[in-house]
């Protein structure tokens, strides 16, 4: 596995080489327990259980110490400006792909994903947001000239500005540490923030190889900072920062959302979600099965938004639900080795195995069929789930209604696009859906009628990549939203301001002393402004 470098000074943290049980450096605490945390947690690789590094249970103070560094740090990364920010973001993103390998083994290392999901979902992003907000972030945040049409202000001048808000704190989940945890602090530190990242502790170690890249590329000490810990760490740190960008459970997005309520301090929610894909009778069959397949098994199905849930129109449904089977059939599901090694790894966080396997048993003792796999795979080191198609489902089964979040793709039959779309949003979560159809002009208006974040037609996905869409959550699913000019923008405070000229009058129009002839005059110019109302 890569390296991967943390120490803790005195109680906040700074970088410094460990090595972890397999030999690896890896992240450690070198200062006092007292202050880093009461003990250390063991990063386990979840595709052979091996314990690979250990890294610092942060405590409240630790954190506290770590903000006030953050902070202190802040003004100067701001005072560099875009181009200067932009500067260590592009040095950063080539550093990225100079190092690639060894961030792909570190991500494979602590989630027992393919090297392929690595790649594809996690380098690939983070290389792309690197240019992107490098490029796009001043055009998003620049000082804007307003025009009003309001009377009052006529000659001033309106200026709109985004201000950094100071200190951000970004909260990960364990399924894409680069990419969803990692991936949130670029815009945040391109907006001139320093940033706190409190990744999952099941998958810490790619965070702080960031920081190791990062500092490398030149970011200024303390800019960007990585707090290991529990859950307990992540509610430390909401404490100490001015707005916290959460993605994870919706269970505990909730409870984020609860304590940045106490503090005052805004809060962004990516959350959850049970995607629906509907397929119509004249969609493209082999088309709408490769990527019901792959949206539904990659990264083992441990994707916010990987396709949940299907449902077929009655005309197609067997064939359909046949091609997927096959197709999920020939997948290679275990430990990955290397590129190529196989196409489904392994399940990251322990307990998940057992919701997967629980929500498939609660399917199939309520009717449903297993047309392929359905079990946990034995006589593996690691922790993997076989590829699963379910037939014969519907609404009373949880796999069609809570997040499983593995490699399952239970298919319903419906008699018509009105009833797919009425099951399709027939949940609490609204994160994203998709739509086959060749008739592209319905599969638009459909579309517009899933309540979701994002809807694909003829596609699954594939919006997360566009960075200059927002994705975010309806519903459940989430509150605000990444990428795109408020994906950028929630970093900030916006502050109106206006300038009069020194040559303006001494004394304004509506100013004392009132005068009945003046206030005539002006009921007057209202009623010619406002009053003349419209017919129609
Ligand atoms: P969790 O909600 O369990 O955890 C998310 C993060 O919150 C972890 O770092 C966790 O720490 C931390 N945390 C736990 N309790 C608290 C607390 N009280 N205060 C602050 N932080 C806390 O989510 P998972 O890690 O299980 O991630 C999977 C979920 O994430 C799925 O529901 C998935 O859909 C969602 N997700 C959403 C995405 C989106 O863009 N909408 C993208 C990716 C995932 P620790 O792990 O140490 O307990």
């Amino acid at each position: 596995m890569a390296g991967v470098e943390q120490d803790v000074q005195g109680g906040a943290l700074q970088a410094e080489p460990a090595v972890a049980a397999n030999g690896a450096s890896a992240a450690m605490a070198e200062a006092p327990l007292a202050s880093a945390g009461s003990a250390d947690i063991a990063v386990e690789n979840p595709a052979t259980g091996e314990i690979v590094a250990s890294v610092p249970d942060l405590d409240a103070t630790a954190v506290a110490q770590m903000a006030a560094r953050g902070r202190a740090a802040q003004p100067d990364w701001d005072a560099l400006g875009f181009d200067g920010r932009a500067r260590v973001m592009r040095r950063a993103q080539k550093w990225l792909m100079d190092n690639a390998d060894r961030v792909v083994e570190t991500i494979v290392s602590e989630t027992g994903k393919t090297h392929e999901d690595a790649q594809f979902a996690e380098i690939s992003y983070a290389a792309n947001a690197f240019g992107f907000w490098a490029k796009h972030a001043k055009g998003y945040l620049d000082d804007q000239r307003v025009k009003s049409s309001q009377i009052l202000v006529k000659g001033k001048k309106l200026l709109l500005r985004y201000r950094p808000l100071g200190l951000v704190g970004v909260i990960g989940p364990w399924n894409y540490p680069l990419t969803n945890s990692f991936g949130d602090c670029i815009p945040a530190l391109m907006a001139g923030n320093s940033v706190i990242l409190k990744p999952s502790e099941v998958t810490p170690l790619t965070s702080l190889l960031m920081a190791e890249g990062l500092r490398e590329c030149g970011l200024p000490e303390h800019v960007y900072q990585v707090a290991t810990g529990r859950g307990a760490t992540g509610a430390a740190m909401i404490e100490q920062v001015d707005m916290v960008m959460f993605t994870g459970s919706t269970r505990t997005g909730r409870k984020v959302a609860e304590e940045a309520a106490r503090r005052l301090i805004p809060c962004s929610l990516e959350l959850g979600g049970k995607d629906p894909m509907i397929v119509l009778s004249d969609a493209d069959l082999e088309r709408a099965a490769n990527l019901a397949v792959y949206y539904s098994m990659q990264n083992a199905g441990q994707t916010c938004i990987s396709i949940e849930r299907v449902y077929v129109e009655a005309p197609i449904y067997e064939e359909f639900v046949s091609m997927v089977t096959e197709k999920v059939r020939a997948l290679r599901v275990g430990e990955p080795k290397g590129p190529g090694s196989v196409d489904v790894g392994a399940i990251t966080f322990p307990p998940q195995i057992d919701t997967i396997a629980e929500h498939v048993a609660d399917a199939t003792g309520k009717g449903a069929k297993v047309t392929v796999g359905g079990h946990r795979l034995e006589g593996q080191r690691g922790r993997f789930f076989e590829p699963t198609v379910l037939s014969g489902v519907d609404h009373t089964m949880k796999v069609m209604t809570e997040e499983t979040f593995g490699p399952t793709l239970p298919i319903m039959k419906v008699s018509d696009a009105e009833e797919a779309v009425r099951l399709a949003n027939e949940s609490p979560y609204g994160l994203g859906a998709s739509v086959f159809t060749r008739d592209a002009a319905r599969g638009e208006q459909l579309a517009k009628r899933i309540h979701a974040g994002a809807t694909n037609v003829n596609d699954a996905l594939i919006n997360y990549t566009a960075l200059e869409l927002p994705m975010g959550g309806a519903k459940a699913s989430g509150l605000g939203s990444r990428h795109g000019a408020g994906g950028i923008r929630k970093y900030c405070d916006q502050q109106a301001i206006v300038i009069t000229s020194h040559l303006a009058f001494k004394r304004e129009i509506h100013m004392f002393p009132y005068r009945a002839r003046t206030t005539r005059m002006l009921q007057r110019l209202f009623k010619v402004m406002y009053g003349r109302g419209r017919r129609d």
